[in-house]
C-alpha cells in the first residue's frame, strides 16, 4: 500500500485528498490533515472518489467518425480537418469549449494553440456559466480578477454574509469550517441572503429570504443606508477609491427608504435593517458570493453592489475582511489565469490591456514561429453555440465538459451541434450526452490519471498528481493537443514532454515585462516566484497561493492590504449600479419563476458522481421544489410526477413539497443528463438571456409552468448491469424514466400511460407458453397472475431475457412483484408495480445482484425474501439522508420519535452525521420537523390534557 496526496476534482475549495493505493487501484482516500483548503476535512463527495474509478464506462480508445481508431489516425483527422476549416472559412471559424475541470497545463496549451497559433479568439470555458460574472466585477472594481480574501477570513471575521450560496451542500467542507469557527467564537455571526431556506440557514443568525433578483437593490439599498447613517470609511474611500459619489447617487435613485427597499426585495423591514445594521457596525464582514450573485443577467452588477458597500466601510485588505466569490469548479480560477476566457488573452492580461498583445507575441514566438494572435475577444459561451447557429463557427473543440446538458436552451445548444460540420470532444466517459454529436472522440485521462495544478477559490495553487496510469489508450489533454500543434506545423512551440515544463512557461509568462513598461503597474497574477522549478520541486510542490513572486516568495493570503489596487492608479473603482429585474419575464404561460442549482451529493452531469451508488440515494431522482399552498393550488403532490413548461421544452420529475421554498416559485437540480433521466435537462428550462458585460446566462431565473403528469402506473424495475438488455425497451415506451445505479445492477423508475393501450409500455404480443413460476409464499399460479396483472406479466417475459420465474401479488392493491433468477440460482432482474414509495428495502436487494452464482436451487424461504425486496421485512428507508453511513431517513425519523432527538443522539444510535459532517443540516430540519408535528397532533385523551 502506497499513499498519495493529490485535490479533490470537484467544487473550488480545492480540498487536498490522501488516496491509498493498492495494486494500482485507489482503495480509499482521506482528507490531507497537511493541506491548508481542509485540513483533513472532505465531503461526502471527496470521500466517495474511490468510488467513482474504475476503468468500465470510460473512453478507451480513440474514435473518428464513429468507428474505433488509434490515436495516428485521430489526431491525423483532427489536424487535417481544423487546417481545412481554417483555409476554407478562416481562422475565426475554429472554435473550443473548455472546463474548470481541465488542469491549467491542459488549459495553457488549449489557449496558447487556438488564441496563438491558430489564431482565433473564440476560445471560452463553461466556467462563463459559473463565475464569468465575479471576474466582471473584480475587475471593474479592482483592475484584475483577483479575490481578495483566505478561507482564514472565516474563522477572522465578526460577521459573515452568504449570498446565493448554499454553501453547506455546495462547498461543504468551507461550511463547516465556518461552522466549527462559530462555535468557538460565538459571538461571530453570520447572515444568510438567498429565496430558498437551504441547509447553510442551520448556521443563520439571520436569515433573508429575498425576491428573485432583487440582490442588487438590497445591496445599492445597504450603501444608501451606511451613508444616510453616517456608517461610511470617509478616509477609506477618500484615500483608496475613485467613483464614490457616482455610485451612491446611483444608488440613492431608487427610494432609500428601509421600507421601500424591504417592498421591493419582499423582505421584512426590521429583518433587512437589523442586517444593514450589522454589516455596517461591524469591521471584518466577509461576504461570500457565488452562483445565486452570478447567474443572473444583471450579475456584475450585484457583484459590483457587494463589493461597493465593502470599499465603502473600508472592509477589505484586512483579517476577516472582503468580499469573496466562492468558484463552484476545482479549477475555474486556473482557467482565468491562463487565459480561458474568449475576452482574455493569457497570464490576466486581456484585450484592454496596453500592449498585452505584442507581448504575448513576443514570449510565444519560438525558433522564430510567430504566433498570430486575434486583434479583439472572441464569442463567449452562450454567444459561441449562436455562432454555430449561423454557420459562423464551422469546427469545435469542446473538451471535459457536457454543453448538450449544462447551457441555457439546451434544445438549440444541440440543434447547433448536429449541424456543426467538425465536433471534436475530448472526454473521459462514455456517457456524456455530448457524445452522440461528436465526428472525433479522444479517449481523456482523469482524475487520478491527470498531473499538473489546479488553483482554488482563495487564489491556491495545489498539485493534482497522476497518480495511476490512464485506461486503454486514454492519453492527457495537454499530450492530445500538442500533437495536434505539431500536426498543423507549430510543433517548435508545443514541445513539452512533462506538465512541469508547461508550468514553468505559464510561470514564465506571468512574470514577462510585469510592471516593466513607464508608469505600469505589476500584473497582480504573477507566480514567477514558480518559474525554473524543475521536475521534481514541482512534483513536490507544496499548495501556494498567488502572486508568488520575489516580493512574496512564500505566496500571498490577503490582496489589497496596503490599499493599493491594481488600476492604473491604484485606487479601487466604485461602479455605479442600478437594480434591474430579470429578463426573463413571467407571464400568463409560464407564471413561475425558475431558480436552478446543485444537490449535495452529485457533480455537474453526474458522469463521475453517477458511479457511486451511495452518492445516488440522498436525491435519485430529478425533482421540482415547490412551496405547500402553490403545490394545493396546481394539483401536485409530494413524491408525484409533474411536469415543467419552460422556453426550450420540458422538465419531469418528482415533486417536493418544501416549506423553504418561496410561493410562486420552483427549484431544480441541475444534474441530470440524458443518460439518467429522459426528459430532466433543467437547461431546456431556461433562456439564453445573458449577462451583457460577462456573458454569464441567467440560469436562476427561468420563466416556467407546472402541471402534474398523468400517468396510469409506476413500476421499478432493477436490471443487472451484465444481463445486456437494450434500455430502450422501456424507455422509448415511458412517459418518464430515471436510472439509478445500484452497483452491479441498475434500477429503473418507470411511469406512463395505460400498459396495454398504446400511451405506455405495451403489452408483449402472444401469449405465455410455459409456465415457469414457481410458488413461493404469497405467490399465485400462473393463470390467477395474469387475471391480476396480465400486462405486465407478458411485458416482462417479452422484453428481459430471463423470464419470470418468481411472483406474486399483492391481492389488496393487485400491485405485482416478479423476478427472474437464471438457471445458476443468481437474481437477473427484479420488478415491483406502483409508485416508488411503496418499494422495500432497496439496499439489500442490491446486494443479492452481487451475488455470485451457487448452482444450487433457491430455498422456498429465499424466493420468498426476495420477492418482499428484503432480508426481514425492512421496508424502504426512503432517501438516504447520511451518505457516508448510508442512513435513510425512515430509520432517522423512528430514532427521534424514540427520543433521540439531537444530533448527538442519533449520530450516536445510528452513525448518522459522524463521518463528514454534511448531513447534520438535514438531520437538525428533520428533528425540528418531527417536533413540530408531534406538538401540531391533537391530544385525544382528554383525561390527559
Ligand atoms: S468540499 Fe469540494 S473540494 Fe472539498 S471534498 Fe467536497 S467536493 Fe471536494
Amino acid at each position: 500500500m502506497r499513499e498519495a496526496r493529490t485535490t479533490c476534482p470537484y467544487c473550488g475549495v480545492g480540498c487536498g485528498v490522501v488516496a491509498s493505493v493498492e495494486k494500482n487501484e485507489i482503495v480509499d482516500v482521506q482528507g490531507d490533515p497537511q493541506h491548508p483548503a481542509n485540513f483533513g476535512r472532505l465531503c461526502v463527495k471527496g470521500s466517495a472518489l474511490h468510488e467513482t474509478l474504475g476503468h468500465g464506462g470510460r473512453l478507451t480508445r480513440p474514435i473518428v467518425d464513429g468507428v474505433e481508431s488509434d490515436w495516428d489516425t485521430a489526431l491525423d483527422a483532427v489536424a487535417s480537418r481544423l487546417g481545412a476549416v481554417r483555409d476554407a472559412h478562416g481562422p475565426e471559424a475554429l472554435a473550443a469549449y473548455l472546463s474548470g475541470q481541465l488542469l491549467t497545463e491542459d488549459y495553457y496549451v488549449a489557449n496558447k494553440l487556438f488564441k496563438g497559433f491558430l489564431g482565433t479568439p473564440h476560445l471560452d470555458t463553461n466556467s462563463r456559466l459559473c463565475m464569468a460574472s465575479a471576474v466582471a466585477a473584480h475587475k471593474r472594481a479592482f483592475g484584475a480578477d483577483a479575490v481578495p480574501c483566505c478561507y482564514e477570513d472565516l474563522e477572522e471575521a465578526e460577521l459573515v454574509v452568504l449570498v446565493g450560496s448554499n454553501l453547506a451542500w455546495n462547498h461543504p467542507v468551507l461550511y463547516q469550517r465556518l461552522k466549527v469557527a462559530k462555535q468557538r467564537n460565538p459571538l461571530l455571526r453570520v447572515v444568510v441572503i438567498d429565496p430558498r431556506v437551504t441547509d447553510t440557514c442551520e448556521l443563520a443568525d439571520l436569515y433573508l429570504g429575498l425576491k428573485p433578483g432583487s440582490d442588487a437593490r438590497l445591496f445599492t439599498g445597504l450603501l444608501a443606508w451606511m451613508a444616510a447613517r453616517n456608517k461610511l470609511d470617509r478616509v477609506y474611500l477618500e484615500a483608496h477609491t475613485q467613483g464614490f459619489e457616482e455610485a451612491l447617487a446611483a444608488a440613492q435613485e431608487q427610494n432609500a427608504g428601509v421600507e421601500a427597499i424591504a417592498a421591493d426585495c419582499d423582505l421584512d423591514a426590521e429583518r433587512l435593517e437589523t442586517f444593514f445594521y450589522w454589516f455596517a457596525s461591524h469591521l471584518h464582514v466577509v461576504t461570500m458570493f457565488s452562483q445565486g450573485v452570478n447567474q443572473s443577467s444583471s450579475g456584475t452588477d450585484k457583484g459590483n453592489a457587494i463589493i461597493n458597500c465593502h470599499l465603502a466601510g473600508g472592509k477589505i485588505g484586512l483579517p476577516g475582511a472582503g468580499p469573496f466569490s466562492i468558484t463552484g469548479q476545482p479549477n475555474a480560477m486556473g482557467g482565468r489565469e491562463v487565459g480561458g476566457l474568449a475576452n482574455q488573452l493569457a497570464a490576466h492580461m486581456d484585450y484592454d490591456t496596453p500592449g498585452a498583445r505584442d507581448r504575448v507575441t513576443r514570449f510565444w514566438t519560438t525558433a522564430g514561429l510567430v504566433p498570430c494572435l486575434p486583434e479583439g475577444p472572441g464569442h463567449k459561451a452562450v454567444a459561441l453555440f449562436e455562432a454555430i447557429e449561423r454557420d459562423e463557427v464551422q469546427a469545435l473543440w469542446i473538451m471535459a465538459t457536457n454543453p448538450a446538458v449544462s447551457l441555457p436552451r439546451t434544445d438549440r445548444v444541440r440543434a447547433a451541434l448536429a449541424k456543426c460540420p467538425l465536433v471534436i470532444v475530448s472526454d473521459c466517459m462514455a456517457n456524456a450526452d455530448l457524445l452522440a454529436y461528436a465526428d472525433i472522440v479522444l479517449p481523456a485521462s482523469s482524475w487520478s490519471e491527470k498531473d499538473g495544478t489546479v488553483t482554488n477559490s482563495e487564489r491556491r495553487i495545489s498539485r493534482q498528481r497522476g497518480i495511476l496510469p490512464p485506461p486503454g489508450e486514454a492519453r492527457h489533454d495537454w499530450w492530445a493537443l500538442c500533437e495536434v500543434a505539431k500536426r498543423l506545423g507549430f510543433g517548435e512551440a508545443f514541445g513539452y514532454t512533462h506538465p512541469s515544463e508547461i508550468f514553468d512557461e505559464h510561470a514564465r509568462l506571468s512574470g514577462f515585462e510585469n510592471g516593466e513598461g513607464p508608469g505600469e503597474r505589476r500584473r497582480l497574477f504573477d507566480i514567477s516566484g514558480l518559474a525554473g522549478l524543475g521536475r521534481a520541486a514541482y512534483d513536490a510542490l507544496e499548495p501556494i497561493q498567488w502572486p508568488v513572486n520575489v516580493a512574496a516568495p512564500r505566496g500571498t493570503a490577503r490582496l489589497f492590504t496596503d490599499g493599493r489596487f491594481a488600476t492604473p492608479d491604484g485606487l479601487a473603482r466604485m461602479v455605479p449600479v442600478r437594480s434591474r429585474p430579470p429578463t426573463q419575464a413571467l407571464d400568463a404561460a409560464r407564471p413561475l419563476r425558475l431558480n436552478t442549482g446543485r444537490i449535495r451529493d452529485q457533480w455537474h452531469t453526474m458522469t463521475r458522481t453517477a458511479r457511486s451508488p451511495r452518492l445516488m440515494n440522498h436525491r435519485a431522482e430529478p425533482f421540482i421544489e415547490i412551496a405547500p399552498e402553490d403545490a394545493a393550488a396546481l394539483g401536485v403532490e409530494e413524491q408525484g410526477l409533474a411536469c415543467l413548461q419552460g422556453v426550450g421544452g420540458r422538465y419531469v420529475g418528482r415533486v417536493r413539497v418544501s416549506r423553504g421554498q418561496r410561493r410562486g416559485e420552483v427549484f431544480v437540480p441541475m444534474h441530470w443528463n440524458g443518460h439518467f433521466s429522459g426528459s430532466a435537462f433543467s437547461g431546456a428550462l431556461i433562456d439564453n438571456h445573458v449577462d451583457p458585460v460577462s456573458g454569464q446566462p441567467e440560469s436562476k431565473h427561468g420563466a416556467v409552468a407546472l402541471a402534474p403528469l398523468p400517468v396510469e402506473w409506476e413500476a421499478t424495475l432493477l436490471v443487472a448491469d451484465d444481463l445486456g438488455v437494450a434500455e430502450s425497451r422501456w424507455c422509448d415506451r415511458s412517459q418518464y424514466w430515471a436510472r439509478i445505479p445500484l452497483g452491479a445492477a441498475q434500477r429503473w423508475q418507470l411511469a406512463g400511460g395505460q400498459p396495454s393501450a398504446g400511451g405506455g409500455i405495451e403489452s408483449a404480443s402472444g401469449e405465455v407458453e410455459s409456465a415457469h413460476g414457481e410458488m413461493a409464499h404469497g405467490e399465485m399460479a400462473r393463470g390467477e397472475m395474469e387475471t391480476a396483472s396480465p400486462e405486465w406479466l407478458s411485458w416482462l417475459e417479452a422484453t428481459l431475457p430471463v423470464p419470470p420465474t418468481l411472483w406474486c401479488t399483492d391481492p389488496a392493491s393487485g400491485r405485482l412483484r416478479a423476478a427472474g433468477v437464471d438457471d445458476a440460482g443468481r437474481l437477473r432482474w427484479w420488478f415491483m408495480s406502483g409508485p416508488p414509495k411503496e418499494l422495500p428495502n432497496l439496499a439489500w436487494l442490491a446486494e443479492r445482484f452481487g451475488e455470485a452464482a451457487s448452482g444450487e436451487s433457491m430455498a422456498a424461504e429465499h424466493r420468498r425474501r426476495l420477492l418482499a425486496g428484503c432480508d426481514d421485512g425492512a421496508a424502504n428507508q426512503g432517501p438516504v439522508v447520511c451518505s457516508c453511513h448510508q442512513v435513510g431517513q425512515r430509520a432517522i425519523l423512528g430514532a427521534i420519535r424514540e427520543g433521540d432527538d439531537s444530533v448527538e443522539a442519533l449520530g450516536a444510535r445510528l452513525a448518522c452525521g459522524t463521518q463528514c459532517g454534511s448531513c447534520i443540516p438535514e438531520l437538525k430540519s428533520l428533528i425540528e420537523e418531527e417536533k413540530a408535528h408531534a406538538l401540531a397532533e391533537p391530544i385525544e385523551d382528554p383525561a390527559v390534557a
